[in-house]
């Protein structure tokens, strides 16, 4: 048997470019904590962009269960880390942890293997599709109109994301469909900005505009109101991206037009794989949440998997801090089949410069 080692985690804290805000919160720097697996001679990499409180969890709580483990048995692992978190409580800081903990052993197995992770998985298609997110609440209206033009007409994506729910939201869809064209996908997420009839109302107000997706219009936590909108709007009306365990995804699954699923918080690649079953039983796709670099693979081995969001803020840490980083061609993501595991080799003299703990 070849057993799992070392579990360590690093916690990097970056700032942002500019500021950044969505309808919802503000920030101007972001924390990634970074989970290194090791087994054989060799280091799987995984990670959620959680706070430094993640990295005490793995320390404390995950690291000693799952070393010495079988570094093949991934969901045994996994099932431990659960068990282990029980009265820590799964939802939130500790359920990012697991999902750090989680893909780092999927790496770290595919590495061991000496095959790419969605070799590992087995494909269910060649490429996927990504979108342009970003369009923050924080932006002047003309850098909102260069970062998502920029997207659609010299990057090709065919479809890009703006936040809202402040104010000028009308507004600034119109400025990023002026500067998009006709032909990209028009896609705006309010993070539980809104009231259920509020957001009808706005929907309705965007439809001039051809806005083909409307994330979180309000709270995740109001499975009603989420009902009421889909139900009452002509984009997909799509959230996800807070969940923690399958639980969560079953009800999630029922209130929504796609399932959006963050590989870094839901526990890892299995409760992805599990959750886009759920999905796949109601007739739905899902959407990788953020961190495209870490979603690629599992994506890949995603039948009813739709796009991953090509998100400003992580796409700009993950090209800083990763050898192996993939860029989208017209708006297709590809792995590098010459890689191992995911394809990543941490910059550690790029990285180390934002290390906060490790
Ligand atoms: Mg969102």
């Amino acid at each position: 048997m070849t057993a799992v080692g070392e579990i360590t985690a690093a916690v990097y804290t970056v700032p942002t470019d500019r500021p950044e805000a969505d309808g919802t919160l503000a920030w101007t720097e972001t924390t990634m904590t970074l989970v290194r697996a090791r087994a054989g001679g060799l280091t799987g990499l995984g990670w959620t962009y959680g706070p430094a409180a993640c990295a005490a969890i793995v320390r404390d709580l995950l690291g000693p269960t799952v070393s010495g483990m079988c570094a093949f048995d991934v969901p045994a692992a996994f099932g431990a880390m659960v068990h282990r978190v029980r009265n820590a409580g799964r939802a939130g800081v500790a359920g990012y942890a697991i999902s750090a903990v989680e893909t780092a052993l999927w790496d770290l197995k595919a590495r061991l293997l000496d095959v790419p992770l969605c070799r590992l998985l087995g494909q269910a298609v060649q490429a996927v599709q990504v979108y342009g997110s970003g369009g923050f609440t924080s932006y002047t209206e003309a850098e909102l109109a260069e970062q998502l033009g920029g997207w659609a007409l010299d990057d090709g994506m065919g479809r890009v994301k703006l936040k809202i729910g402040r104010d000028r939201d009308v507004r600034r869809v119109r400025r990023a469909r002026e500067a998009i064209g006709a032909d990209t996908e028009l896609f705006v997420d309010a993070n539980g900005a809104y009231t259920a009839k509020e957001a009808v109302r706005l929907a309705a107000a965007m439809d001039e505009w051809d806005v083909r997706w409307f994330e979180e219009p309000v709270s995740s936590d109001d499975l009603a109101g989420l009902r009421l909108v889909r139900d009452a709007v002509r984009p997909d009306v799509t959230a996800g991206e807070y969940g923690c365990d399958l639980y969560y995804f079953r009800r999630m699954a029922g209130a929504v037009d796609c399932l959006q699923i963050d590989v870094t918080r839901c526990g890892g690649i299995l409760e992805w794989q599990r959750a886009a079953g759920l999905a796949a039983a109601r007739n739905l796709q899902v959407s990788g949440h953020c961190t495209p670099q870490l979603h690629l693979h599992v994506a890949l081995a995603t039948p009813n998997v739709r796009h991953l969001e090509w998100f400003h803020d992580h796409v700009r840490i993950e090209s800083m801090f990763f050898d192996g980083f993939r860029a989208p061609v017209e708006g297709m993501l590809t792995p590098d089949l010459s890689r191992p595991g995911i394809g990543l080799e941490l910059r550690s003299a790029d990285a180390d410069r934002y290390l906060t703990r490790g």
